[in-house]
């Protein structure tokens, strides 16, 4: 859940992923995807309100798709007010300061791996290169392949330098050093589905998931895979059917599919609960599917699926969110010179994640010769060089990008 306050003190005009109080009086505004935690202060009267005054928020194609399906009414003003920005282009911002002067800023969208249309924001300014992750996870080896932080040419890719990093930390935490590759969980995921529905015609599968949204990438591989739609809520397919992406592999018929996605996580936790949706499906010809990472939490022993038959539940480990080792891996690799966690609660814990980020940082120096700068708090040192590749799709789910490797 992000903590993160809003603003970046290099850029006071604008505000991101926070949009109350005073962040609203911000004169551009930017939303790294569409996860209720990073929508504070979005209504109805908040987009009005930045028609009134010529202001914009500034997303990805797919969250301005997904505000226009939540905020229906043509009176939101997100045709007018939300502008996309193509990712991987640099977009120059022009927005007002707090005393009236005007400024700009060139900002990049990265793509990040955590939810359809989910970005980093990278902002550079004259004295300074700022990216803002949002929640990410991307796999280490796809890091030379996110060509805005990179210098490129004919030849080869090096990682830029980033001055400040504010980094989803989500995982910044031993206890969940490592995670299996999305591949590696969907593959487990999609053969548990598969397995339990060839057993008897009368079988169905209900995935249990914690929030309406967030399970986009999931549904879209176990809907490729199984060649299935996936019921799900009634509220959540009037959203999902506005969004090309995801209209073609959900339902709101549930009669049409043996995949429901559509209840309510504490009724399904009932032993013995029935899917409200096909109340004629009797509790043993239904398997509960629960991707999680938290069952796994500080665990030494790894197995990315557990069962459970005699409740007939499957645990699958899944995250969008960046493990440990991820985060160690893509704090040695850009090297930033000073790091802002964006999920933490309390000053203990901030002060908890700052140490063990300095900690990363030393010993990522150590791999390296080159001596630190006297201007790091974490560490600088000589980049590598790297063959450049290509994504293959704007939504860089880690495993489009992991296949074409
Ligand atoms: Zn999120
Ligand atoms: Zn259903």
């Amino acid at each position: 859940m992000s903590t993160f306050q809003g603003t970046v003190g290099e850029i006071p005009g604008i505000c991101i992923d926070e949009f109350q109080g005073e962040n609203s009086k911000s004169s551009a505004f930017f939303l790294s995807h569409c996860h209720s935690d990073h929508m504070a202060g979005l209504s109805f009267s908040f987009f009005s309100k930045l028609k009134k005054s010529n202001r914009y928020l500034y997303c990805s194609h797919i969250s301005k798709s997904f505000l226009k399906s939540i905020y229906l009414d043509s009176s939101a003003n997100i045709e007018s007010q939300v502008i996309e920005l193509a990712v991987d282009e640099p977009h120059i911002i022009d927005y007002t300061l707090s005393d009236g002067n005007k400024s700009s800023v060139t900002v990049s969208c990265v793509p990040a791996g955590h939810c359809p249309g989910s970005v980093m924001f990278l902002f550079t300014l004259k004295c300074a290169r700022i990216l803002y992750t949002g929640d990410f996870r991307i796999n280490v080896e796809d890091f030379s392949r996110l060509r805005s932080l990179h210098f490129n040419d004919k030849t080869q890719c090096i990682p830029l330098t980033i001055d400040k990093l504010y980094l989803d930390t989500t995982f910044l935490n031993p206890k969940f050093r490592k995670f299996p590759s999305r591949i590696e969980s969907s593959k487990a995921l999609c053969e548990a589905v598969e397995s339990w529905l060839k057993v008897h015609p009368n079988n169905i599968v209900h995935i249990e998931i914690s929030a309406n949204y967030g399970s986009e990438f999931l549904f879209m591989d176990l809907a490729k895979n199984l060649s299935a739609r996936i019921h799900v809520k009634d509220r959540v397919y009037d959203v999902y059917s506005k969004m090309e992406f995801i209209a073609g592999i959900v339902t709101n018929k549930p009669q049409s599919t043996r995949i429901h996605a559509c209840m309510n996580k504490m009724h399904s936790m009932q032993d013995g609960a029935q899917l409200k949706c096909r109340p004629e499906v009797s509790p043993q010809h239904i398997l509960t599917i629960v991707p999680s990472v938290m069952r796994w939490a500080g665990r030494k022993t790894f197995a990315v699926i557990e069962r459970d038959d005699a409740r007939r539940r499957v645990y699958v480990c899944y995250s969008t969110h960046a493990s440990l080792l991820e985060l160690e891996s893509f704090v040695q690799y850009f090297k930033p010179k000073e790091i802002f966690p964006c999920v933490c609660n309390g000053k203990d814990e901030k002060k908890r994640m700052e140490d063990m980020l300095r900690e990363i940082g030393e010993r990522g120096q150590d791999c390296h010769d080159s001596p630190p700068s006297k201007k790091s708090k974490i560490m600088i040192s000589q980049h590598k060089t790297f063959t450049p590749g290509a994504f293959k799709s704007q939504l860089l789910s880690d495993e489009e990008s992991s296949d074409s490797s």
